[in-house]
């Protein structure tokens, strides 16, 4: 038996025979050209097959994994026809005298590098689909069939790397799960596999030859392994898992596509939480309605320095047209206490949970927000982008974000730049908050508690501090009744209330939400399903009226 480890790109168990892939080399030779003409015009009739094939392919894709998931092959349609990309294939052809293949290579790997060295993250990504599309205008150049990924049988489908449009090709049916040497884990590819639900690895330091095409092997995408040959015990437990996973799967799988309601008719949206681009796969798979609270300062910690308006608007652009038309709450930069920044060079404190965070750095350092803002503002046109204020504590807060935000506005505006109107709603994660969420609800759209500060600042307790652990207890009915009071105060108001911190998740309160009239819950992706399980089978109603009656463990919060 061999044993390669990897990253896990979607969990889950593969049995079977390997299949090497090889992608078709792509020879290519510099030839010199005499009649340049008739060369551009072969270049511009390769591009429009190519066009025809990504169209059919988009089709495909959009049948099979969603239109947001689709969106690369029209972004690939759009690459082609790139002009600085074509004037540099045209240029290099008619002042260098050569062949159209070797101009596209050329200006592919001119390009490619190019994009690598960019600081966005987006960008980066780009140098894939650059020679992706490149590669496909070569394969028609060269008269050869678009690349065959059929395989007779299921297999595990090995290979050096897989471009985004290879993966859509697969036939579901036929690939067990694949397996690269190559590959990022945020590539389109490695979203497209998750949509998709295959099991799948990248960074696998497999020899792609002879020695493990034809095996039989097992994956363990779930721990990023996958053993060649198994011995007998490893198969058995990895059979034994496969089969654990299948049992499970049907279970969720009755759940997906139901509407989030009681038996006594009441709805609630379930959304999830998440850090970065790189969740997205999971809230797809979970079937969340929505991103309830996506944390942008992990934007700012992976930095070394302030990202600027277009990453920023690169990556909220990309997430709401993931979420195609769902709601994608983005939180405004909540730095500070625990989640120090050194280029934000913030005076050290002696109490940093209570100090300088969140939103007083954003209104006491307004270049800062203003240039998220700018980026959220510019992406709400792309999607059902609402912006949340973390920390909130007065109204005066409000008042100031949203002179701020005006400002931001006017500038797009004179500027002629797109934006939609996002929903503007807050945190409730102070016991200030609280108390004034009838006065604050009268000014946003919607609340979300975070119930993880809510409580260690009720209690009085540090979250940080593990030594504290026993007293730091969010089932506390003094947290309870807050959360209570806020949802009535909100739902006088005539908005929405949500909890986006852990409690929410904690499948031993959700009647007890539910009975409360608590309208969101934004929890981890994986947490969707067993909340749904729950919502579908309570009569909050009744619940409420145990409650009232004090039947159950919780009668302090009414
Ligand atoms: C919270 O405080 O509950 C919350 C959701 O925010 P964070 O955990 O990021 O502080
Ligand atoms: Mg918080």
């Amino acid at each position: 038996m061999k044993v390669f480890h990897g990253k896990s790109v979607f969990s889950g168990t593969a049995i079977g025979t390997i299949r090497v892939y090889k992608k078709g080399e792509q020879q290519v030779k510099r030839i010199r050209i005499e009649d340049t003409e008739s060369e551009i015009k072969r270049y511009r009739k390769a591009t429009q097959a190519a066009q025809g094939q990504l169209k059919k392919l988009y089709e495909k894709a959009v049948k099979e994994v969603g239109e947001a998931n689709a969106a690369i092959f029209e972004i690939h349609q759009v690459m082609l026809e790139d002009g600085d990309y074509q004037d540099s294939i045209e240029n290099m052809i008619c002042t260098q005298n050569v062949n159209a293949e070797y101009a596209v290579a050329q200006t592919a790997d001119n390009f490619a590098r190019m994009f690598s060295a960019m600081e966005d993250e987006y960008m980066r990504e780009r140098a894939a689909d650059v020679k992706d599309i490149s590669e496909r205008l070569l394969t028609v150049l060269h008269g050869v069939d678009e690349t065959n990924m059929h395989t007779a049988s299921p297999a595990i489908i090995v290979a050096d790397d897989l471009a985004p449009s290879e993966t859509v090709q697969l036939n579901k049916d036929m690939v067990l799960s694949f397996v690269t040497v190559h590959g990022s884990l945020n590539s389109h590819t490695a979203i497209l596999a998750r949509t998709m639900g295959i099991p799948a690895l990248v960074c696998a330091p497999l020899p792609l030859d002879e020695t493990i095409d034809g095996k039989y092997a097992a994956v363990d995408g779930t721990n990023g392994v996958i053993y060649v040959d198994p011995d007998k015990e490893t198969l058995e437990r990895m059979r034994k898992k496969k089969e654990e996973e299948k049992k499970r799967a049907e279970l969720l799988l009755t759940l997906k596509g139901k509407e989030n309601i009681t038996l006594d008719g009441h709805k609630i949206m379930l959304y999830a939480n998440i850090g970065s681009m790189k969740d997205l796969a999971a809230v797809l798979e979970n079937d969340a309605g929505g991103i309830g609270l996506f944390r942008s300062e992990f934007i700012y910690l992976e930095n070394d320095r302030f990202p600027t308006e277009e990453e920023q608007f690169a990556i909220y652009r990309f997430v709401a047209q993931t979420m195609a038309g769902k709601r994608v709450i983005i939180r405004t930069l909540d730095i500070g206490a625990d989640k120090s920044c050194d280029y934000f060079q913030l005076e050290k404190e002696e109490n940093p949970a209570m100090g300088l965070r969140a939103i007083r750095i954003c209104l006491t350092r307004p270049e800062i927000f203003k240039t998220q803002l700018r980026a959220l503002y510019r992406a709400s046109a792309f999607g059902k982008i609402a912006i949340m204020y973390p920390m909130i504590t007065s109204l005066e807060e409000i008042r100031k974000i949203k002179e701020i935000a005006a400002q931001v506005k006017d500038e797009l505006e004179s500027q002629g730049i797109r934006y939609n109107e996002p929903e503007q709603g807050i945190m409730i994660e102070t016991p200030a908050a609280v108390m004034i969420s009838d006065l604050l609800a009268e000014e946003v759209d919607f609340f979300s508690i975070g119930t993880n500060d809510l409580t260690q600042y009720t209690l009085a307790v540090d979250r940080q501090n593990m030594a504290l652990d026993e007293f730091y207890d969010p089932h506390h009915p003094a947290v309870l009744r807050m959360i209570s009071m806020v949802v009535d105060h909100a739902h006088k108001a005539g908005i929405w209330a949500g909890i986006c911190g852990e409690l929410g998740s904690d499948t031993s309160l959700t009647k007890e939400f539910l009975a409360m009239g608590v309208d969101e819950l934004s929890v981890s992706p994986g947490s969707i399903l067993p909340i749904r399980q729950i919502v579908l089978q309570t009569d909050a109603g009744a619940y409420r009226a145990g409650l009232e009656a004090g039947c159950y463990r919780n009668k302090d919060t009414q």
